[in-house]
């Protein structure tokens, strides 16, 4: 039966697939008793499906020490594969069928719950954590179970026959994603994904849209509604998930899906085109990136730089902390790869949705996350995880044109105190004697309306300034971006906000201190006229949204935009903002 359910479109385009259900699958296996004639039977289908699942993780192992696949994911296969062949998973549930006459399922399932609550009361925060890896081997043996022996396969390489229309896509159907579970996505072969929790601006969403595939969030029902293989179709631009379509609608989707990729297409001619307006204003179109392997579809969208590298995705996903050699190498190949284009390394923004556990053993639990321990806060709690971080990025500087940009500051100490740390990483290396620009700029996020009412301690020292919108709306409304009950009143175009953003971007001007807007507002073309408008001369966005920006800027004259924008950010009402930037 066809139905459609409504969410937040976070990540345009349309996506025509199977649905693959991601899930905690404790809550849909069924208990039911075995037949005393049939428990030989029972053991062996369970047997069979650890086996299954055994060869499933070898396979994965070899894919995983394949060149180019995460270093981390190797590891996390490998600890699977041990969980998987202990006898407590292994062989309990067997004596819970002979015993109990449990069904397979069923027996795996008490297993697991009595596993995972000896975990929980584990006092290492490390180890406790593990409970998740139980989940997700006991989850693997039981779609083998059910009958759906399913998982991704990694990204065909280049030259790969494109699957057409839609016909063995995948589409991933979850209730929730956290940030560190969408990046692996990165390197599987997914057409769209869904979840029924999540906001617009959630780092789940950022992620989402920098895969560049369809994805809705906030459906709320999704999850329990669809089933596994149900032909679905994910309408990314306009927040619509049609599950099972009828012929003609289908008909109707694959149609418009061939236009928009016609339309993307068509925009490619603006590649090699110089970004400056009608009035001959040159615009920097800087590109945000979470990895370095983000650089291919960088130099693709011919993006003049990269103005926010978000390094906390490079702590996500293992468990261990990545070493200030390798954070130097991944530093240093987006340098060298960028040659002489201006590189923004973020330093770690981790806590708020951001979490990694390699760092939970020294996170503390925060009664509320987006207010507490986060970014620079948590690195200067931190010293030596920051220090090591400030030491790779300051050895990266010697290999391209890196500048360093700290998230979430505040307060004028916390300038100070970050400047000296950062003086001293300086020292460490040439007491080590290694080669780094001693000149790199530092730059400030603002992203906390305290930053942006009191730009004093940024415009005195600091060297550029980074407009991070996506928290400065969450801070300016109070609204948790990641909550979709409150995703309807997350509003870029609020007065308040819209004042806040031509505050700090006239005094960036007048100062003349460099000044971007990296947060998600930049990469949204109905967006770019009034940035212009504002004053903003450098963007930086997911490199998909790079070419249609483009094309608003070439078609732009800043003068005639800052009269309209100066009238425009008198106004109070939201309606009246809203048609005024329509007509921009
Ligand atoms: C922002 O807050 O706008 C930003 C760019 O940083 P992040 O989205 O990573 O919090
Ligand atoms: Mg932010």
């Amino acid at each position: 039966m066809s139905f459609t359910l409504h969410g937040l479109a976070v990540s345009q385009g349309i996506a025509i697939g199977q649905a693959h259900l991601v899930s905690h699958a404790t809550l849909e296996v069924a208990h039911f008793t075995v037949r005393e004639r049939d428990i030989q039977h029972e053991i062996v289908r369970f047997e069979q499906a650890i086996e299954s699942v055994r060869a499933e993780l070898a396979s994965l192992s070899g894919e995983a020490s394949a060149p180019g696949a995460p270093t981390e994911l190797a590891a996390l296969v490998h600890m699977h594969a041990m969980f998987l062949d202990d006898p407590l998973l292994a062989e309990v549930p067997k004596e819970l069928i002979r015993l109990r006459r449990c069904n397979a399922e069923w027996a795996l399932v008490q297993q697991m719950e009595q596993l995972v609550a000896q975990f929980e009361e584990i006092d290492d925060s490390y180890l406790r954590e593990r409970k998740h890896d139980i989940v997700q081997v006991v989850e693997r043996v039981l779609r083998v179970l059910l009958g759906k022996p399913r998982r991704l396969s990694r990204k065909p390489a280049k030259g790969d026959k494109a699957d057409k229309d839609g016909a063995g896509e995948l589409v991933v159907v979850a209730h929730d994603l956290s940030p560190a579970d969408t990046i692996q996505f990165k390197n599987l072969k997914i057409a769209g994904f869904v979840t029924d929790l999540g906001g617009a601006t959630s780092h789940t969403a950022i992620v989402a849209r920098s895969l560049a595939i369809p994805a809705i969030v906030g459906l709320h029902h999704a999850r329990p509604l669809v089933r596994e293989n149900d032909m679905i179709i994910v309408d990314g631009t306009r927040g619509v998930l049609i599950v099972d379509p009828d012929a003609r609608v289908l008909e109707e989707y694959r149609l418009r899906k061939r236009e928009l990729e016609l339309e993307r297409s068509k925009l490619k001619r603006l590649k090699t085109a110089r970004a400056t307006t009608l009035d001959d204003i040159d615009i920097s179109l800087q590109a945000n990136i979470e990895l370095p392997q983000d650089i291919v579809q960088v130099k693709e969208a011919s993006a003049d730089g990269i103005g926010l590298f978000r390094t906390e995705f490079l702590f996500m996903n293992r468990d261990t902390l990545p070493t200030e050699d390798e954070q130097f190498e991944a530093y240093k190949s987006v340098a060298k790869a960028m040659a002489g284009k201006p590189v923004t390394i973020r330093t770690l923004d981790i806590g708020g949705d951001k979490t990694a556990r390699a760092l939970t053993g020294t996170e503390r639990q925060a009664p509320n996350p987006a207010l507490g321990l986060r970014a620079i806060r948590y690195c200067l709690a931190e010293p030596q995880i920051f220090l090591a971080q400030l030491r790779a990025i300051l050895r990266a500087s010697h290999f391209g044109k890196v500048q360093i940009l700290i998230p979430m500051l505040a307060q004028a100490a916390e300038i100070l105190q970050t400047l000296a740390m950062i003086e001293q990483a300086k020292q460490q290396l040439r007491e080590r004697r290694c080669k780094f620009d001693e000149h790199i700029p530092v730059g400030g996020m603002i992203e906390i309306p305290a930053s942006a009412l009191a730009l004093g301690p940024f415009l005195k020292r600091l060297q550029f300034l980074s407009i991070g919108t996506n928290d400065l709306i969450q801070y300016t409304l109070a609204i948790d971006r990641t909550d979709e009950a409150v995703s309807h009143l997350y509003d870029p175009l609020h007065p308040a906000v819209l004042r806040l953003l031509s505050l700090v971007i006239q005094a960036a001007n007048k100062a003349e201190m460099p000044v971007a807007v990296c947060g998600e507002l930049a990469g949204d073309p109905q967006m770019t006229r009034l940035l212009l408008g504002m004053g903003l001369r450098q963007f930086s966005m997911h490199p998909s949204q790079l070419l249609e920006v483009k094309q608003q800027v070439v078609m732009a004259d800043t003068e005639q935009l800052a009269l309209k924008v100066a009238r425009l950010l008198k106004l109070d009402e939201p309606e009246r903002i809203r048609e005024q930037v329509e007509r921009l």
